[in-house]
């Protein structure tokens, strides 16, 4: 492979196929069947040596580098938004997968089969606690609010409830991934994390309900002190680590030119 002068650093919302260079975004519905991403970039960039991965792993490498997944070597960050996703570190590596979707984390089941899910499941934790969830919920129940940042704000009972139960959720989501991945940090950004207590307390009840076991007692929920940008900042990250020995991220095998 000859020397590159230009980086590219792609975090695509999921599912992604990181060796096919395709993403196809549940929440991103032009996308929906597919578009190859890394294609189209290296189009734009001819020569340009291209990184992609899923927003969640970029984020858990922005985390990791520079925010609240520093200094610990197994951390798992979340984003709770539009959708839930997140990125895994473990063993002090940002963790890909087979296809590049691991930590997705927003397909945990905690609810029973009257939850579709947009991913074609039920119960998914994203289909009760992503801000768009939590507000559908609570509009069909009557509250007249419009989006998330509304639902946070609002003393009405139904938005209270919903948010409570998008906390209890999350919180149940968190207790299974620390139990299976052993991790000592939890690190939540997006938009609708930031819904204030409402939504933290009955999220931070559930992690104490549900996890129980002596390793994951003092593992730490905390709220993301990144910017909205960090999957950006992680996308950067990934570019520059792309040749790097320490981080291995998938290579998309597809139209590689030498
Ligand atoms: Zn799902």
């Amino acid at each position: 492979m000859g020397r590159r002068s230009q980086l590219s650093g792609i975090g695509a919302a999921g599912p992604v196929d990181v060796p096919a260079g395709v993403i196809a975004p549940l929440n991103l519905t032009a996308w929906r069947d597919g578009f190859a991403i890394v294609a189209a970039v290296r189009e734009l960039f001819p020569g340009a040596e291209v990184a992609c991965a899923i927003d969640g792993a970029c984020l858990a490498l922005a985390e990791y580098r520079l925010g609240g997944l520093k200094g610990t070597d197994n951390g798992l960050a979340m984003t709770v938004s539009t959708g839930i996703g997140g990125g895994l570190v473990l063993d002090g590596r940002v963790v890909m997968g087979r296809t590049g979707n691991a930590g997705h984390v927003g397909h945990i089941v905690v609810a029973g089969d009257e939850t579709p899910c947009a991913c074609g499941g039920f119960g998914c934790v994203e289909a009760i606690a992503s801000g768009p969830a939590a507000v559908r919920w609570a509009r069909e129940r009557g509250w007249s609010g419009a989006d998330g940042v509304e639902l946070a704000r609002s003393a009405d009972p139904i938005a209270v409830k919903a948010l409570n139960r998008a906390g209890s959720a999350l919180g149940q989501s968190i207790s299974s991934a620390v139990a299976l991945l052993d991790v000592d940090r939890v690190v939540i950004s997006g938009g609708f994390a930031h819904s204030g207590p409402a939504l933290w307390e009955p999220l931070r009840e559930a992690v104490r309900r549900h996890a129980r076991l002596s390793f994951i007692q003092d593992t730490r929920v905390q709220l993301s002190t990144l910017s909205d940008g960090a999957t950006l900042v992680g996308a950067g990250v990934l570019a520059m680590n792309a040749t790097d020995s320490n981080f291995k991220p998938l290579t998309c095998e597809v139209g590689e030119e030498d």
